[in-house]
C-alpha cells in the first residue's frame, strides 16, 4: 500500500496532513524514514512505525457490540442514530457494517465486520447459523404455544417458520428461542401467530458467538482469536 494511503487509512487526518507528517519523518519503515507519500510499504513483511508507534496493519476487522434500544442496525441512514455512530474513528475507518439486522428496538448481539464473506456465511439460509434470543412476552408462553413454535407456525404473510427451540427461564413469560432463519420481525410475528406479543427482546448468541455479559449496552470489543477461529 501507499504510505500517504496507510497514514491516512490508520486515522492521521486529510492527505495535506498526512503529507506534513510524512515530511517530518513520522513513519519509519524498517528503521528508516519514508517521506515520499508514494513509497510502498508492506506492513505484513516490513516493519512499520508511524510516531513511534509499531503499526499491524490488517484489512479486517470484527467486532462485538451490545446493541442498545434507540439505534437502527444500518451504517448510515438520514434521519436515525445508527450502530456504526457508536463506533471510534480509527474503527469506523474499516468501514464494517452489521452482519444481519437487529430492529431498533431490539438489543443484544450484533457483529461488525467488513469481511463480506464470513457475513455472506453467517446470514446465508444455507449455512443455518443459529440466532438465539431471549424474549419477554406479554402473556407467559402456553405448552400449546411452544409446540406450535417448536413445530413451525404461519406468519401473517403465509410463510412458515422451521422449527424453532424454545428453553424456558425462571419467569413464566421469558424464554430463550433459537431460530436459523432471519426473516423480517421474524420473532415478534412468530409470537403474534402464536396470539401473545413481544415486549422486550435481546438477541444473545449467534452461531458460536455468545454475547459478552460484560459489555453494556452501547459497548463494543474486538473478537478474540478464539471466536474469530470459531465462526470461520
Ligand atoms: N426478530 C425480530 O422480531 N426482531 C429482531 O430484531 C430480530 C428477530
Amino acid at each position: 500500500m501507499r504510505a500517504d494511503k496507510l497514514l491516512s487509512h490508520l486515522g492521521y487526518g486529510s492527505r495535506k496532513e498526512v503529507k506534513k507528517f510524512l515530511k517530518q519523518g513520522a513513519l519509519k519503515v524498517n528503521g528508516e524514514a519514508v517521506k515520499d507519500g508514494k513509497a510502498q510499504v508492506d506492513t505484513d513483511v516490513q516493519e512499520v512505525e508511524v510516531f513511534g508507534e509499531p503499526v499491524v496493519y490488517r484489512d479486517y476487522i470484527y467486532l462485538m457490540m451490545h446493541k442498545p434500544a434507540g439505534l437502527i442496525s444500518a451504517t448510515e441512514d438520514e434521519n436515525e442514530e445508527t450502530v456504526v455512530d457508536l463506533l471510534e474513528p480509527e474503527d469506523a475507518l474499516f468501514e464494517p457494517f452489521p452482519v444481519g439486522r437487529l430492529d431498533k428496538d431490539t438489543t443484544g448481539l450484533l457483529l461488525l465486520t467488513n469481511d463480506g464473506k464470513l457475513a455472506h456465511r453467517l446470514t446465508s439460509p444455507k449455512h443455518k447459523a443459529d440466532k438465539e434470543y431471549v424474549v419477554t412476552l406479554a402473556e407467559p408462553l402456553s405448552d400449546s404455544a411452544v409446540q406450535q413454535l417448536e413445530a413451525g407456525v404461519t406468519l401473517d404473510d403465509g410463510y412458515t417458520t422451521k422449527p424453532a427451540r424454545i428453553a424456558a427461564t425462571d419467569a413464566a413469560s421469558v424464554v430463550f428461542i433459537t431460530i436459523q432463519e432471519g426473516k423480517y420481525h421474524q420473532i415478534k410475528r412468530m409470537m403474534a401467530a402464536v396470539g401473545n406479543r413481544v415486549k422486550e427482546l435481546e438477541r444473545v448468541r449467534m452461531g458460536t458467538l455468545i454475547l459478552d455479559e460484560d459489555l453494556n449496552p452501547g459497548e463494543y470489543r474486538e473478537l478474540t482469536e478464539v471466536e474469530l477461529n470459531q465462526l470461520s
